[in-house]
């Protein structure tokens, strides 16, 4: 098949990042989101990124916007102080031995991710289902009542996956039995003073009774994003984004005083208002950095894990990320495997395009990969989540 076309269903960091791995080898893609843009949903501020995700970068982007990745990425101390709640002497745990350590705001990756994938890429589309054709492909349906044909449909739709929840129903999710508030504490002279030399690390864990913990991860932009950008990539509209500490409070529902719907209702005062009821008599400089939380910032998240599921055939339909492989983040690696994945399945699809490999045995290989790095970080991150956070163990399969 010289010319396969190739769907994803998904503009988040592993759909996008695909994305330009098959645009670089020439390969014919479209891109389909049901955001009408970047900034329409709140996602989250920092994400780690490790070795596994700067290698998947490196391979995928264009060299001048992989720079701007680097030049727009701080680096965190490597290793992680785990406070108590009175902010005691803190245990070390050390490196995980990777070699990169990178902290980048999520809304500067994605806009470097679209640069260039714009033309190819259509948002507001909601897809909601697929059918296989008489002829081998695929097409794919939205909401709008339109339809898009292609030879492989790559799921890259998140832990709600229409395409999942049809392709593979055995698949299940289920609630880790945690939820986080996510905000941010703006960096600035005032501020700086509020948090340890320590905790400038990957992630910060202060951990109180009943675990539930406060956790901190800086976000310091070695120049502003928008000036990287004028230098590197013009074309990349980059935010003036200003270094923050991102910050969440982690609880199990049993010690929250509302269920996840009144959790959804609550403004971002409010959030912080229970929050520093939640952490009465913990180090005053622990409740200082809540009562610095930027409120517009501050949004509730339930928690979710995959069951990781034994093998199934491979056909022209496969997924990545989050819609295969969603987990605890306890581990800090969701995104990074997501990434790592568009850029084995990248690789593999450019073989169908280059030297006519079957679709399906390059879907076998990629998946054979994936399975076997994906699902046993998802078992990692549920026992880093159940030893430090106290979430519920990964059912049976
Ligand atoms: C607050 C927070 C902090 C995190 N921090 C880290 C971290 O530090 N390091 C790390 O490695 N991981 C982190 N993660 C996990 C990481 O964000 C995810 O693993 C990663 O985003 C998965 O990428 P993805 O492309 O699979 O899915 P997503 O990024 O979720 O993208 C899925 C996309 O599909 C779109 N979509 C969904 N349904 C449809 C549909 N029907 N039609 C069309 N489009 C659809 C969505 O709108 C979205 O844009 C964090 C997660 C959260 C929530």
């Amino acid at each position: 098949m010289p010319h396969p076309h190739v769907i994803i269903i998904g503009a988040g960091l592993g759909g996008l990042c695909l994305a330009q791995g098959l645009l670089r080898q020439g390969v014919d893609v479209s891109v389909y989101e049901r955001d009408d843009s970047l900034t329409s949903r709140r996602q989250g501020y920092r994400i780690h990124i490790d070795g596994h995700g700067a290698r998947a970068l490196a391979r995928n982007l264009p060299e001048h916007l992989y720079e701007l990745f680097l030049a727009t990425s701080g680096t965190p101390r490597t290793s992680t102080p785990v406070f108590d709640h009175n902010l005691g002497r803190p245990a070390m745990l050390e490196p995980s031995g990777d070699d990169v350590h990178l902290a980048v705001d999520r809304l500067v990756l994605r806009r470097i991710l679209l640069a260039g994938v714009e033309r190819v890429a259509s948002f507001g589309k909601r897809y909601t289902h697929f059918e296989r054709n008489a002829d081998g492909r695929v097409t794919a349906y939205f909401s709008d009542g339109t339809a898009a044909v292609g030879d492989v449909l790559v799921a890259a739709d998140g832990v709600n996956s229409p395409v999942r929840e049809q392709y593979l129903p055995q698949a299940r999710i289920v609630d880790t039995g945690l939820r986080q508030l996510y905000g941010k504490v703006p960096l600035t002279a005032e501020t700086r003073g509020l948090f340890l030399d320590e905790m400038f690390a990957v992630f910060t864990p202060i951990i109180g009774p009943n675990r539930n913990f406060v956790g901190v991860a800086p976000v310091r932009f070695p120049e502003p994003p928008a000036q990287a950008a004028a230098r590197l990539a013009p074309e990349v509209p980059l935010p003036d984004t200003q270094d923050y500490m991102t910050c969440t409070f982690g609880a199990r529902p049993e010690f929250l005083p509302c269920d996840d719907d009144g959790l959804r209702a609550m403004s971002g005062s409010e959030l912080q208002a229970m929050t520093l009821e939640m952490i009465e008599g913990w180090h005053p400089r622990v409740r200082r950095i809540i009562e610095h939380w930027d409120t517009e910032t501050i949004f509730p998240l339930v928690l979710r894990t995959s069951v990781p599921i034994d093998p199934w055939p491979a056909t022209n339909i496969t997924l990545l990320g989050d819609a295969i492989h969603a987990m605890s983040p306890a581990g800090g690696v969701g995104a990074n495997t997501a990434l790592r994945d568009a850029a084995v399945l990248g690789a593999a699809l450019g073989e169908v395009a280059a030297r006519g490999k079957p679709v399906a045995d390059a879907v076998a290989e990629y998946e054979a990969a994936m399975t076997g790095y994906g699902f046993e970080n998802v078992r990692v991150s549920a026992r880093n989540g159940q030893r430090l956070l106290g979430q519920d163990p990964l059912p049976e399969a």
